[in-house]
């Protein structure tokens, strides 16, 4: 994650950079609105902490600006203009969230992990086939309403599988995006993961109600006809 702190007191810059970076962000600096502008358009940022208060332009000026250019981009005003009005307008320019000065960085931080989860939330639902959900951001299965505990690389196929349900995936599909292409591993070590998820999952491989093995190499999660008919219709409904 990457993110740009627009700020031109040097202390509070030097503070945010220092409690940013702790916790693991990649973090940018610009000490005014116009170096504010550039980095905006060279760089690709997750998220902007906009101080409001700047030398060459208000910081509400950049905040339109960056929001007409690019939508997904998360802002968080951090100024000391703290009137409810001030916190109105701030919002009303494009702003996701708005934190008055002086503040705790415990409060920012938190703030800004809320801003980031809930953004990843939206880019990243909930799949669900038959009665499998399986959670992308916070890395849970469960059948029905039973969680179902998997190692890292059995969530990784089950995933995998899932974004691409009914379809004939290869062992090697498998090992290249699970594993990733520079490993060495066993050719059997798919087969012992997809047995290990269908005993947590109390399928059968011989009548597979969730995981089929297709010509011995090669697997396709089931999803039921009527269920990719609904997913499909959904999608069209939330595409209109
Ligand atoms: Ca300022």
């Amino acid at each position: 994650m990457r993110l740009l702190v627009v700020e031109d007191e040097k202390d509070v810059a030097n503070a945010l950079h220092v409690g940013l970076s702790r916790d693991g962000y990649a973090v940018d600096i610009a000490e005014n609105g116009n170096k504010a502008l550039e980095a905006l358009a060279v760089n690709n940022f997750d998220l902007l902490v906009l101080d409001l208060n700047l030398p060459d332009m208000d910081g509400l000026d950049i905040c339109h600006l960056a929001r007409e250019k690019q939508p997904p981009l998360l802002i968080l005003i951090l100024t000391a203009r703290g009137k409810q009005k001030d916190i109105v307008t701030g919002l009303n320019n494009g702003a996701d969230d708005y934190l008055i000065k002086p503040f705790h960085l415990q409060e920012l931080l938190a703030r800004i992990r809320a801003l980031l989860r809930r953004d990843l939330r939206t880019r990243e639902p909930i799949l669900r086939i038959q009665d499998i959900s399986l959670d992308p951001v916070e890395k849970v299965v469960w059948k029905s309403d039973h969680r179902i505990q998997l190692t890292r690389k059995e969530f990784g196929i089950l995933e995998y599988l899932m974004r691409h349900p009914n379809e004939v995936i290869s062992q090697e599909d498998l090992l290249e995006h699970v594993w990733g292409t520079m490993t060495n591993v066993f050719s059997n070590t798919v087969r012992v993961h997809i047995q290990s998820l269908r005993e947590k999952f109390e399928d059968d491989s011989t009548k597979a109600k969730y995981i089929e093995t297709i010509i011995g190499t090669s697997y396709r999660f089931i999803q039921p006809e009527h269920e990719s008919i609904e997913s499909k219709n959904n999608k069209e409904s939330a595409n209109e």
